[in-house]
């Protein structure tokens, strides 16, 4: 019996928060089967990354079993445990969240990748579990993508109304490429995000849990909005029969998991008259309501995109990809 505690208040604890340097402090309570001390070690992605060095005891009360440590190099997402002198785990998962001890807007996501190479099943409803978590993508050479930022995080997402459907613009590529240098590196800098991605081969990749606010279409469509970014070859160009499967087991597991009705959001007659034409087509097609009421998209449920949520500002997702939607809301495959 063992576990971690707060080595200034002894209190029993399942996170640690890191410092800027990747430095934390954490006591770690009681022995091994044996009596032994136990072996402190910290995993990411399911591989130690504490050998030679970088958890160090700092001081020990063996009278009443604390054992207090400190280690540096850690990096949010990151686990330690204490194990047997076998080599077994021998407490529950210490989670490494950024801050002294405050979590993340995204730990949800940097768990979820800690163990993604060991048990790929997420463990929150926030999780879409056929995406990949995008700190698990790693590229041969470049290895994994630049973190996103924590400016790129709204507060928390209170409520679902449904899925925006937005597009890179090109050049469609695979997962890694279109998360590093197509999503996270463009929204680094200017601020914006979304909750997922799909690449060309139809992988979905999760940016932010769905508990959280993506910057993708302003207010009101960010408030309560999740939203995808499709990779596609150019601003006009649809998705491919991937994508298209990709997008509707998405939108499936939002109307599932939020409640959400499987429908065609009110389009937006804002726009010129292509886009105009487009999205009451789109609308006609499904059942759908148009307005040109600034407001009322974004009130509305169901499956939606930029153009629409952001009062036109933008022709996001492009002429092919809104064409599609109609085929989203249809069951079984894409043919
Ligand atoms: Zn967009």
């Amino acid at each position: 019996m063992a576990n971690f505690k707060n080595p200034k208040t002894n209190a029993g604890i399942s996170t640690v928060g890191a410092d800027a340097a990747g430095k934390a402090r954490f006591r770690l309570w009681g022995g091994g089967p044996d009596g032994e001390q136990l072996i402190v070690r910290v995993y990411r992605s399911g591989t130690v990354v504490s050998e030679g060095g970088g958890v160090t005891l700092d001081s020990t009360d063996a009278g009443n079993w604390n054992f207090d440590y400190t280690a540096t190099g850690l990096k949010p997402g990151d686990q330690i445990f204490g194990l047997t002198n076998l080599g077994a785990r021998y407490t529950a998962a210490l989670s490494v969240v950024s801050g002294s001890g405050t979590p993340s807007k995204n730990h949800l996501i940097a768990s979820w990748a800690a163990q993604y190479a060991t048990n790929p099943i997420p463990s929150s409803d926030y999780l879409f579990p056929d995406a990949i978590p995008y700190p698990a993508l790693r590229h041969p050479t470049m290895g994994p993508c630049t973190p996103l930022q924590e400016k790129c995080i709204g507060g928390r997402l209170a409520n679902v109304s449904g899925l925006a459907v937005h597009c890179t613009a090109g050049p469609a590529t695979d997962a890694y490429h279109m998360a590093a240098f197509h999503c996270i590196q463009t929204w680094n800098t200017n601020g914006a995000s979304a909750h997922f991605g799909i690449a060309r081969d139809g992988q979905v990749v999760q940016f932010i849990s769905a508990d959280h606010i993506a910057n993708a279409q302003h207010d009101p469509g960010n408030r309560s909005w999740l939203s995808v970014e499709v990779s596609n070859p150019g601003r006009n160009e649809g998705m491919n029969a991937d994508q298209l499967d990709s997008l509707k087991d998405l939108f499936n597991w939002v109307c599932n998991e939020f409640g959400v009705p499987s429908q065609m959001g009110t389009g937006f007659l804002g726009g010129n008259t292509t886009m105009n034409a487009l999205t009451q087509q789109v609308c006609d097609a499904t059942g759908a309501s148009t307005t040109r009421d600034t407001a009322a998209p974004a009130a509305s449920q169901g499956l939606s995109c930029h153009h629409w949520l952001d009062k036109a500002r933008k022709p996001c997702p492009g002429m092919g990809i809104l064409g599609q939607l109609p085929s989203v809301l249809k069951a079984g495959p894409q043919s």
